[in-house]
């Protein structure tokens, strides 16, 4: 095990790929007629009210990338999912779920990848969620393609697709081994624009291989290159170890998690900018370093600047003067 942690990160895709493999944990015991999770969240929407999002998070095969970053295969399966099964893991979290306006289907990789979701599926998908206000799905830029086409055309409500920018620095982004350029993410955003389709993008607040004195500086120009995209909407994930490769990285000095103060800074910025909503994933936010005493309160500031999507005043604090 030894041995293998202190393997260089190869230089080529296929090679980067085994490399990220090889150091995976096992997945997570998952069943394909059932969602591995299912919750509903509050979220602040375009027009500026607040409202219920059902988060579903379907079972299905794995996403063909491997990108280093990534932990979602964890709750996947490695053969497509029989017909039938994601329409019904879909009415099996609507069943046990409040009611909302809005809803994300999230299956650990790309909605319009066939092998994930089957394409004769789309018309139960689509009648499944057709009250609903807006459909958000996630998906790799290179599937804006036929299977997008399909699905939109049986969509009812106004469709969103979140695609992970991760980050708009061109050498850490070819390392992160997502396979995608920045030309790439914007011509697939510009087809959404093109058919009245929302963006969402995924940043990543000091992925690996960005030193830690550049993260914020590169997260702001994500977050900017995103809105030069037409997002609307830009989600902050402080990066997180955990998936076998990420760890190998921190001990390679490759990488190290954030810091909440690069965190909330990077929120700062985007909110003040005015050109979109932009959020803090706060799903893994515990695993994020700051100071003991403060941290429940800045948070809470975190939280609260989801919703609002104003920028708040820190809270004081004897130990650190909260910033630390
Ligand atoms: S494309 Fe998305 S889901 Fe697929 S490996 Fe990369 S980050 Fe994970
Ligand atoms: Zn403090």
């Amino acid at each position: 095990m030894t041995t293998l942690r202190s393997t260089a990160y190869p230089q080529t895709s296929a090679e980067r790929d085994r490399w990220i493999i090889e150091r995976r944990g096992p997945r997570e015991p998952v069943e394909t007629d059932k969602p591995y999770a299912f919750l509903v969240e509050d979220e602040r929407f375009e027009n500026g009210e607040m409202g219920g999002v059902a988060t579903i998070f379907l079972t299905n095969r794995e996403c063909p990338w491997r990108c280093a970053m990534c932990d979602l295969w964890r709750n996947t399966v490695t053969e497509t999912v029989p017909l039938g099964a994601i329409p019904a893991q879909i009415m099996y979290a609507l069943d046990r779920l409040p009611s909302t306006r809005q809803i994300k289907l999230y299956n650990s990789g790309s909605f319009f990848d066939r092998g994930a979701i089957p394409r004769e599926d789309y018309g139960a998908i689509a009648s499944a969620i057709s009250t609903f206000e807006r459909v958000i799905v996630e998906c790799h830029p290179s599937l804006i393609g036929d299977s997008y086409d399909q699905f939109r055309s049986l969509c009812i409500p106004p469709l969103e697709v979140a695609m992970g920018l991760e980050t708009a620095h061109p050498d850490v982004l070819a390392k992160l081994n997502k396979r995608m350029t920045l030309d790439q993410y914007a011509g697939a955003a510009h087809r959404l624009k093109s058919d009245g389709v929302g963006l969402r993008s995924f940043v990543l607040v000091q992925p690996p291989f960005m030193r830690e004195e550049e993260s914020l500086e590169w997260a702001c120009t994500s977050i900017d290159f995103a809105f030069d995209c037409s997002a609307t909407v830009v989600s902050l994930l402080p990066t997180r170890a955990g998936n076998g490769a990420v760890d190998a990285f921190a001990t390679m000095g490759l990488f190290a998690p954030p810091h909440l103060r690069v965190v909330e800074a990077a929120l700062d910025y985007g909110v003040a900018l005015g050109r979109g909503r932009v959020f803090v994933d706060l799903w893994d936010i515990d695993r994020v370093a700051c100071c003991r005493d403060c941290r429940p309160a800045r948070l809470e500031r975190l939280r609260r600047m989801n919703f609002s999507q104003r920028v708040l005043e820190y809270a004081p604090c004897e130990t650190c003067g909260g910033r630390s």
